[in-house]
């Protein structure tokens, strides 16, 4: 700058000194006046220049210019470039915190202080039949248009969160929302949503499964507390005697074997899956079987009631892997119903296929009064029966079949049912190929 200056100077006064030289001291003005205009107009022409580019948004292009000019472009064009840099860097950090929110499970809104929709990802979009573009700047309350969320969203104070039905097109099945609102920045909120239809179906299944559970409980509880206060106050004959201990011991029994599956299932539930390193004859699976389905039947005829025939046809010399237990249980629970459930006189047929696909089959085939086709898919659901009064009057606990599924769940096998009604049914346990095993030692 200062070297700039002198060098003007210098100019001036060689200018003045010509033009006194040439024409005195007019001469000298003159001269000194025309240098400093070309000087002026030489500074105009570059700045117009520098005005152009900068105009023109073009800064890796700069006008090319020497001194002070030259200096003063240079570092205008460093300023620019870093701050463009800055502003890039800024907008890739708000870019990957909106790619952040979009990828969260959970909706997101933001409100401006008037509770406008300022932005929201698609989540919320989805959750709120809103449109992510359309309803920016809406009212939200106008938008969502739910009385518990208008009556929430008008509260002071937003620590709970609400739930509401959700609200996407109609093809989609019903869903429950959870909306909380958070305070933040000025006056702005933020509303989360989140799509909470599992847990509140979990909910309603565990008030279901309690007061089930209550209920079958109960039930034998009043009958057996009942018969004690009658033993307690009447004055009964040993015969009497002997047919109220009998009742209370059949209550006794039922509460029993509630128990007992309540236990298995919980067993099921908390357990790891059955290794396939342990492997279960199918022999002495069956042996097993037929044991517990004799001792069954000859409790049938100590009631008096004429037997059901029973068949076992030929075991094949397989292994199946997987748990002893579990497995003895779901084929158990199958002959079971089927002895329980099939009157006398009535034939009930056990056997095992190999299937060519290499599965294994397990069947039970009754001649039973057989099932409606509405209440097939339901069967293997907790405490679902049929007929109430014939499952507990033969000790049934509506547990046998959810027990029998979960068991081929876990051994990646599964439950079929077949039944008509007044034809029979037949129930299977359908094992895959990787569970099965040709014997290696023959048993005999
Ligand atoms: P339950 O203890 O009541 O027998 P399950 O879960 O074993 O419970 O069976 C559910 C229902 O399925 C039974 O209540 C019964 O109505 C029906 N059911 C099961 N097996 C048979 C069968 N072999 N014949 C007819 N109905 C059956």
């Amino acid at each position: 700058m200062f070297s700039r200056s002198l060098g003007l100077l210098f100019l001036v006064l060689v200018a003045a000194v010509a033009g006194a030289w040439l024409a005195g001291l007019v001469g000298a003005l003159v001269g000194a006046l025309l240098v400093m205009l070309a000087v002026i107009a030489a500074d105009l022409w570059r700045a117009q220049k520098v005005d152009n580019w900068l105009r023109h948004n073009n800064v890796q292009d700069p006008p090319i210019l020497s001194g002070l000019w030259g200096d003063l472009v240079d570092r205008l064009r460093r300023i620019v470039t870093e701050q463009r840099k800055q502003t890039q860097t800024h907008e890739q950090r708000l870019q990957d915190f909106l790619s952040a929110i979009q990828a969260s499970p959970n909706g997101v809104v933001l409100l401006d202080p008037q509770g406008r929709i300022e932005w929201c990802n698609q989540t919320a979009a989805q959750h709120l039949g809103l449109d992510a573009k359309r309803d920016l700047l809406q009212h939200v309350v106008h938008l969502l248009r739910d009385p518990i969320f208008t009556k929430y969203f008008a509260q002071a104070e937003h620590d709970n969160e609400v739930l509401i039905d959700g609200r996407s097109d109609s093809l989609q099945k019903p869903f429950k929302l959870s909306l909380q609102l958070h305070a933040y920045g000025e006056n702005r909120q933020l509303l989360l949503t989140r799509d909470v239809t599992a847990v509140e179906q979990a909910d309603a299944m565990r008030r279901d499964f309690v007061a089930n559970v209550s209920h079958e409980i109960r039930t034998p509880l009043t009958v057996l507390s009942g018969f004690v206060e009658t033993l307690q106050t009447l004055h009964l004959s040993d015969s009497e005697r002997s047919t109220y201990l009998n009742l209370m011991a059949n209550q006794a029994q039922r509460m029993e074997n509630l128990v007992n599956d309540l236990l298995m299932l919980s067993k099921l539930e908390g357990s790891p899956l059955p290794a396939i390193t342990q492997s279960v004859s199918i022999q002495a699976l069956t042996n097993a079987v037929q044991q517990e389905a004799q001792a069954l039947l000859s409790m049938n005829l100590i009631d008096s009631q004429a037997s059901q025939k029973l068949h076992f046809q030929a075991v094949p010399e397989m292994d199946l892997l997987g748990s002893q237990t579990e497995l003895q249980s779901a084929a158990s629970n199958l002959v079971s119903n089927a002895i329980r459930y099939t009157p006398g006189g009535g034939s009930i047929d056990v056997r095992w296929d190999a299937l060519p696909d290499g599965r294994l089959q397990f069947s039970v085939a009754d001649t039973g009064p057989g099932i409606a086709p509405e209440h097939l898919p339901r069967l293997s659901e907790r405490f679902y029966r049929v007929d109430r009064s014939r499952s507990r009057d033969s000790g049934g606990t509506g547990l046998g079949l959810a027990i029998t599924k979960h068991v081929m769940q876990r051994h990646g096998g599964e439950l079929k049912i077949e039944s008509k009604l007044g034809q029979g049914s037949r129930f299977s346990l359908i094992f895959p190929g990787a569970r099965v095993g040709i014997q290696k030692i023959h048993q005999s």
